[in-house]
C-alpha cells in the first residue's frame, strides 16, 4: 500500500510539472503584444481588398495567443502610380515606427505588395513581411527573399468567361467593367488576352476609357443578351476613385444585364455568382501564416501553392432575376440566399390553419353526419308516431263502438221503419203519394245521417304519413265533438263548444291534432261516467293568445289525484281497470311534435283541466 501511494505522489508531482510550466508560458505569452501592421493597397474600404483586411484582422484576434497591436495604413498613391509620392510615405512610416516596430508587416494586393518590395532597402528592414491576396503575375515569386512569403492567388478570367457562357447560353456580348489606376491596367492587358479565346463566340466591350457615371448611363440600355463582368473600378477614367461597393451597387441597380464577377468579395447582393476566390480562405491562411512567423518559424518555410477560385457559388435571387435555370450551373455549384418558398415561410402558421381546417372540416362533417342521423331519427320516430297513434285511435274507437253503433243504428231503425211503411202504403188502391215523398225524404236525410257516421270513422281510423299543413283548429275541434256527441249523449253528458272567431290556423297534422282532441274528450266522459257526477258537463274552448292557439278541455269531474298530476302523461300510467295509459303519452308526444306544450290541472270547482298550447300559424309567420 505504502508503495502504491509513492507510485501516486511521483505521477501526480510529474504531472505538476509538466502542465504548470507550460500553461505559465502560455499566460506570459498571452500578456505579450505582438505589433502588426497592415498595409492596404488604395484604402481600407476599397474592393475587394477592404474585405481581405477585415476578414484578416478578424482572425489574427481569433488564432493569435498574445495580444494583437494592430495599425493600418493605405498606400493612397497606388490610385495614380508615380513614385514621388512614395517617397514622404516611406518617410512617415520610418518615422513612425522608429522606436516600436512591428514585429510583422501584411501587404494586401498587388499595388502594397510592389510597394513594400520595392522600398525594401528604407523600410521594415528585416522585418517579416507577408504578401496577401496577390496574383502571382504580380510579384517576383523567385527570390522572395528569406523573410518574406506570400499567399498568392491565380486569376482565372478564361473560367469566369466560360461560366457566363455556360449559365446564360444566349449570351452575345460581355462588358467588361475595369478601372483606370495602373494595377488595373495592368489587368486590362490580362483580361483581353483571356478574352481572346472567346472572340468567336461573344463581342467584348471594353468600358475603361468612359468615366464610371457615363458607362451608368449606357449600361440601362444595353442590348439583350449581354452580361457584364465586373473586375475592378478602383479609380475610373475621369480618375474618380471608388471606395466600398458603391460603384458596384450603383450598376446593379441600374443596369438591364446580369453581372458576374471573380472574388467573393463582391458577393452577397449585385453579382450572379461562379467560381471565385474566398475571401474567407484567404485571409484565414493569412493570418494562420501571420501567427506560425510570429511564433518563430521563418517566412521561406511557410509558402503555400497559390489559391486559385473555390467551388462556384450562385446568388438565387440573382438567378430568378436572370432566368438562370439550376441545371446551366456548374456541377458542384452552391446556391445561396434561396428565399424560402410560401411552405419553408410560414410553415408554423400553414400548419396551424391546415390543422385547423382539418379539424374544423372534420367537426363539419360530424355536425353533417350528426344532422342526418337526428334527420332519420326523427322520421323513424314520426313513422313510429303515427303508428302508435293510428293504433290509438282504434282503441279509443273499440271504445266509442256502443255510441257509434247506437248511432248508426238509430238512421238505419228509422230506415227500415219509414220502408216498412212506404210499402204498406203502396199496397192501397189511393196511396198518398205526398206521404210517400215525404217518407222517401226521411229514408234519404237518415242515409246521409248513418253515411257521416261512417264517413267520421273511416276519418278518424286512417293511416295516414305524418304531414304538416295549415289547418283550422277550430274546424279540428268541430270535427271532433261532430264525432263524439253520440257516445256523450249516450251517457248523458252534455259536450259544450265555444270556439273563438279568429282565425285559429296552425301548422300540423290534422289527423294526429284531432286524436288529441278526441284523447282528451274521451278521457273527460270516462272520467264523469265513472264518478257518476251529478253534474255532467265536458266544454271545450278555443282561444289566440300572444299568437299561441289554445284548445281548453275541462270536465265535471272528479279531476286527478295530486300525486299524479306529474305522472298523468308517463306512458303506461293509468288509474282505469282496463286502461292502458298511453292516451295521455301519445298526446303529449304530437303536442311536443307540433312545438306546443299540453298541461293538466285541477279545477277550482272539482274537475280536470286539460290545455294544449300550439304556435299559431300566423305568428309563425311573423317570426320567420
Ligand atoms: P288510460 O285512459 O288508458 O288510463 P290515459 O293516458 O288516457 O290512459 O290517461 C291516464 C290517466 O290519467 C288516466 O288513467 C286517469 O287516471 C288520468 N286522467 C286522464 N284524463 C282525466 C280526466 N279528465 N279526469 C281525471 N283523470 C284523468
Amino acid at each position: 500500500m505504502v508503495a502504491m501511494d509513492l507510485v501516486i505522489r511521483l505521477f501526480v508531482c510529474l504531472l505538476v510539472w509538466a502542465i504548470i510550466p507550460s500553461e505559465l508560458a502560455r499566460g506570459a505569452q498571452s500578456r505579450e503584444i505582438k505589433r502588426v501592421l497592415i498595409l492596404n493597397s488604395f484604402g481600407q474600404d476599397f474592393r475587394p481588398w477592404g474585405a481581405y483586411a477585415k476578414a484578416i484582422r478578424e482572425n489574427l484576434e481569433r488564432l493569435s495567443p498574445w495580444q494583437i497591436d494592430l495599425r493600418d495604413h493605405s498606400l493612397v498613391s497606388a490610385r495614380s502610380g508615380g513614385e514621388k509620392p512614395e517617397l514622404p510615405f516611406i518617410d512617415y512610416l520610418t518615422a513612425l515606427y522608429s522606436e516600436h516596430p512591428p514585429d510583422i508587416v501584411i501587404a494586401i494586393g498587388a499595388p502594397a505588395s510592389n510597394f513594400v518590395q520595392h522600398n525594401r532597402q528604407r523600410l521594415f528592414i528585416g522585418i517579416p513581411l507577408i504578401l496577401s491576396a496577390v496574383e502571382q503575375r504580380r510579384v517576383q515569386l523567385s527570390n522572395l527573399p528569406d523573410n518574406e512569403t506570400i499567399i498568392a492567388v491565380s486569376h482565372d478570367f478564361h473560367l469566369s468567361f466560360e461560366t457566363i457562357l455556360r449559365v446564360l447560353p444566349e449570351t452575345k456580348r460581355i462588358v467588361v467593367v475595369n478601372g483606370t489606376s495602373p494595377n488595373e491596367k495592368f489587368w486590362l492587358g490580362e483580361l483581353r488576352k483571356d478574352a481572346a479565346a472567346f472572340n468567336k463566340k461573344v463581342e467584348f466591350i471594353w468600358t475603361d476609357d468612359i468615366p464610371f457615371q457615363q458607362f451608368l448611363e449606357k449600361s440601362e440600355t444595353l442590348p439583350a443578351n449581354t452580361a457584364i463582368f465586373w473586375h475592378l473600378m478602383n479609380v475610373d477614367a475621369a480618375g474618380i476613385s471608388y471606395e466600398g461597393n458603391n460603384a458596384l451597387r450603383q450598376l446593379h441597380e441600374v443596369s438591364n444585364a446580369p453581372i458576374f464577377s471573380y472574388d467573393d468579395g463582391f458577393f452577397g447582393n449585385d453579382i450572379v455568382g461562379g467560381p471565385m476566390y474566398s475571401v474567407l480562405e484567404i485571409s484565414r491562411l493569412t493570418a494562420a501564416v501571420a501567427v506560425r512567423i510570429l511564433n518563430g518559424e521563418r517566412p521561406r518555410d511557410i509558402r503555400p501553392a497559390a489559391i486559385k477560385y473555390a467551388g462556384p457559388k450562385f446568388d438565387w435571387r440573382e438567378m430568378q432575376r436572370w432566368g438562370i435555370r439550376e441545371s446551366n450551373l456548374p456541377p458542384g455549384s452552391k446556391i445561396l440566399f434561396r428565399e424560402p418558398g410560401i411552405w419553408e415561410k410560414y410553415s408554423v402558421s400553414l400548419s396551424l390553419i391546415t390543422i385547423v381546417i382539418l379539424i374544423q372540416g372534420g367537426l363539419i362533417s360530424g355536425l353533417l353526419r350528426e344532422r342526418h342521423r337526428r334527420r332519420l331519427a326523427e322520421v323513424e320516430s314520426r313513422k313510429r308516431l303515427v303508428e302508435l297513434a293510428h293504433l290509438n285511435r282504434h282503441s279509443t274507437v273499440g271504445e266509442l263502438t256502443a255510441s257509434i253503433t247506437h248511432e248508426l243504428n238509430q238512421p238505419l231503425g228509422s230506415i227500415l221503419t219509414n220502408a216498412e211503411t212506404a210499402e204498406l202504403m203502396l199496397t192501397s188502391s189511393s196511396p198518398d203519394l205526398g206521404q210517400l215523398r215525404e217518407i222517401i225524404a226521411d229514408i234519404r236525410r237518415d242515409d246521409q245521417r248513418a253515411s257521416e257516421v261512417i264517413r267520421r270513422l273511416r276519418s278518424v281510423l286512417r293511416k295516414t304519413p305524418f304531414e304538416m299543413k295549415c289547418i283550422d283548429l277550430n274546424e279540428t275541434v268541430r270535427q271532433v265533438i261532430g264525432f263524439i256527441t253520440a257516445m256523450s249523449r249516450a251517457r248523458n253528458i252534455i259536450l259544450r263548444c265555444v270556439t273563438t272567431s279568429v282565425d285559429l290556423t296552425v301548422k300540423g297534422d290534422a289527423v294526429q291534432l284531432q286524436q288529441v282532441v278526441l284523447n282528451l274528450i274521451v278521457n273527460a266522459v270516462e272520467a264523469i261516467s265513472e264518478a257518476d257526477s251529478s253534474e255532467r258537463e265536458v266544454s271545450v274552448t278555443t282561444n289566440l293568445s300572444d299568437d299561441i292557439a289554445e284548445i281548453s278541455i275541462s270536465d265535471t269531474g272528479p279531476g286527478i289525484a295530486a300525486g299524479d298530476l306529474k305522472s298523468v302523461f308517463n306512458p303506461f300510467f293509468t288509474t282505469k281497470p282496463q286502461g292502458v295509459g298511453m292516451g295521455l303519452a301519445i298526446v303529449r308526444t304530437i303536442v311536443e311534435a307540433h312545438q306546443g306544450h299540453v298541461s293538466a290541472a285541477n279545477l277550482s270547482s272539482g274537475g280536470a283541466l286539460f290545455v294544449i298550447r300550439l304556435p299559431s300559424a300566423r305568428g309563425r309567420s311573423i317570426l320567420t
